[in-house]
């Protein structure tokens, strides 16, 4: 297997997956071995992978810094010719604010690159054995947010996505259920029936699941205190481990050739 090999003077944004220090990537893993200075954002990124670090390894939590100030922090490192990662949660791109980081290493003119990891999304979906895509069911998913200091662009409204109906993950939303329901209800494709999972800290050993529908999510969540740092999934695809999946899957299906059972039929 061949190593990452971070560069003297390179900054690498790394992924760090949901909290679960075994879910990052092995590519993200050896970076953070290999650093010798770690930016990491401080609320979900579990510090037991801090621990993977070299004992050298300078380490800052982001949070309480500003972005000027975490700049500073891997310009001046990176152009001293040390080996940096900027440790985000989940997946660096979505959420992340990275791209603004990216834009300041251009101008520097410091040489970074980005190493993907596993999205809430996919440690909430794990964490509840649910498909996120069903034949006959929804074959779309959206990752959005309801607006809060960072506001939404209108035509992207939650009540606008939600008439496409699919499957809604919501991140940065859970402290404001009752809008969610509200706009979601509003698209007119969803029901008060329609199932709603909020996995609180997925992956973390404090992960809690809370299932429910439109109708009675936002009570549920309420009373199990949960207030932040969860991900919010609603569709039709929810119903399949309760109900069973309505259609099967054309990929494992015994009529169904393809390039790779049978070449001589492949569409
Ligand atoms: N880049 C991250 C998202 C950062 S925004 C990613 O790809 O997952 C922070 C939001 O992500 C939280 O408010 C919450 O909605 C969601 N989130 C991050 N980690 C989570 C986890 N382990 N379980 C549930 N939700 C999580």
């Amino acid at each position: 297997m061949t190593k990452i090999g971070l560069l003297a003077g390179e900054i690498v944004f790394v992924g760090a997956g949901p909290g679960d220090p075994e879910l990052i990537t092995l590519k993200g893993l050896k970076a953070l071995q290999q650093a010798e200075l770690v930016v990491y954002a401080g609320s979900l990124v579990n510090p037991e992978l801090l621990a993977e670090c070299d004992k050298a390894c300078e380490i800052h939590d982001s949070a309480p810094l500003n972005l000027d100030q975490v700049l500073e922090l891997l310009i001046s490192r990176a152009r001293a010719g040390k080996k940096v990662v900027r440790l985000h949660t989940g997946d660096p791109a979505l959420y992340g604010a990275i791209q603004e980081q990216m834009e300041a290493l251009d101008v520097a003119e410091i040489p970074y690159r980005v190493i993907p990891g596993v999205t809430a999304t996919f440690a909430a979906a794990a964490s509840l054995k649910q498909e996120l895509t069903l034949p006959g069911v929804s074959q779309t998913l959206v990752l959005t947010r309801l607006a809060g200091r960072t506001p939404v662009p209108d035509s992207e409204a939650l009540r606008n996505i939600a008439r496409i109906g699919g499957t809604i993950c919501l991140y940065l939303s859970v402290g404001m259920m009752d809008k969610l329901v509200s706009e979601l209800l509003a698209g007119r494709i969803f029901t008060q029936q329609t199932p709603v999972a909020v996995v609180y800290r997925a992956s973390w050993p404090d992960e809690k699941i809370v299932e429910g529908t439109l109708l009675d999510i936002a009570e549920k969540v309420t009373a199990a205190g949960i207030t932040r740092q969860a991900l919010i999934l609603v569709g039709e695809v929810l119903k399949a481990r309760q109900q069973g999946v309505p259609e099967k899957s054309k990929l494992y299906d015994p009529n169904f050739a393809h390039g790779y059972r049978d070449k001589t039929s492949a569409v």
